[in-house]
């Protein structure tokens, strides 16, 4: 893809890494308070008064986590930081600095690397970050991509995955399954490519699905909303892995039991429809599907006023007991034991 285009490109070895780091890093502008010092020292110096300090960590691999013949850089660079903004929110906190690290193969030109920092730079700006230091480093084949976000979060306001109690409801923000059937679509693309390069792919049937894939959003917004609506979570998870398993890790954290309705799980009307094209379950991509970056939480049943009728809002189960067990209730009214499939990264 990168050789494909018919622009100039310029050598990394041709500027160095300190003139690499400057070019790259030059249009970062310092906008949180609690940034003392960004780029350009031997570490950030950072500064929050009276709160709790979150952090976090991804590292994204070529050919593990990203296919660069139809994932462009600039997405790669936004993805990377959306990602890690994500899990800040699932802690309830307010996303301030993120750090940005990368090793490069040569077959990288300068071009590509302004590519993924305008995606970087971009997602920074929407979401408010400051790109407050990074490493830089080559790599003999391919392109890693680690970020790491940084968050406040007012004393006793942070959510974790073990307060969930029996009788609160679970509830998910938006629409599941979407990001995985938008890759399912962009793989049909590129073996169809494959055999024929003059083949120009025609995704509008699926612009929402692919763009949930290629540009997710972190739920930011899910976050001031909860704020404005006086609503603290027993329990919180951003679903990265497909709601199975983040129903698990909630379950396993707070000891507790859940029973989730698969009638109540939101799809977008694409999901549906592409599911069917491919002759998949649409519940079993919502269940393990991965990369939503929704927000999945628990609430006491006294708060349920706060989200009743709220369409960012979906109440998909509650919680039990532990010795209930998890259980999905299909439209049947069968029930069916979860199972943690998690992303495939490991498996074969
Ligand atoms: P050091 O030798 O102390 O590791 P570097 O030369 O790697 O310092 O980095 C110089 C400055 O540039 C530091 O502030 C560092 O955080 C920042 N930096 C390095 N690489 C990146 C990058 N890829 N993105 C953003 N900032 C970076
Ligand atoms: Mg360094």
């Amino acid at each position: 893809m990168i050789e494909d285009k018919n622009q100039q490109t310029t050598q990394l070895s041709d500027l160095g890494e300190f003139g690499l780091i400057e070019h790259l890093t030059k249009h970062f502008k310092i906008k949180q308070k609690s940034t003392i010092k960004g780029i350009g020292d031997d570490a950030a110096v950072l500064e929050f008064k009276n709160k709790k300090i979150v952090v976090t960590t991804d590292l994204l691999v070529e050919g593990v986590h990203f296919d660069l013949s139809y994932m462009p850089l600039k997405h790669l660079g936004y993805k990377a930081v959306i990602v890690n903004l994500s899990d800040v929110f699932a802690m309830n906190a307010t996303a301030t600095q993120i750090t940005v690290s990368i090793a490069v193969s040569n077959r990288f030109p300068l071009e590509a690397l302004e590519d993924l920092y305008a995606g970087i730079g971009t997602a920074a700006n929407i979401y408010n970050v400051d790109v407050v230091g990074g490493d830089t480093t080559s790599s003999t084949k391919g392109l890693l991509i680690s970020v790491t976000a940084i968050g406040e979060v007012e004393n006793n306001d942070e959510v974790y995955r073990n307060g969930a109690k029996p009788n609160d409801l679970l509830v998910v923000s938006g629409d599941l399954g979407a990001a995985y059937m938008g890759l399912q679509v962009l793989e049909r693309e590129k073996e169809v490519y494959k055999v024929n390069p003059n083949n120009q792919p025609d995704l509008e049937p699926y612009t929402y699905i692919v763009e949930r894939q290629l540009k997710p959003e972190a739920r930011k917004d899910i976050i001031k909303l909860l704020s404005d609506l006086k609503l603290k979570p027993t329990a919180m998870i951003d679903v990265s892995d497909g709601l199975s398993s983040e129903i698990i890790h909630i379950c396993k954290q707070s000891k507790v039991g859940c029973d989730l309705y698969e009638e109540k799980i939101p799809l977008d009307p694409q999901v549906i429809s592409t599911c069917e094209e491919f002759n998949i379950d649409s519940t079993t991509v919502a269940l393990n599907g991965g990369e939503d970056y929704e927000l999945l939480f628990t609430i006491s049943q006294k708060d349920y006023p706060k989200i009743k009728a709220n369409p960012n809002f979906s109440i998909i189960g509650h919680i039990k007991e532990e010795r209930a067990g998890t259980h999905l209730i299909t439209r049947a009214e069968t029930k069916i034991p979860i199972k943690a499939q998690g992303w495939k990264n490991f498996s074969a």
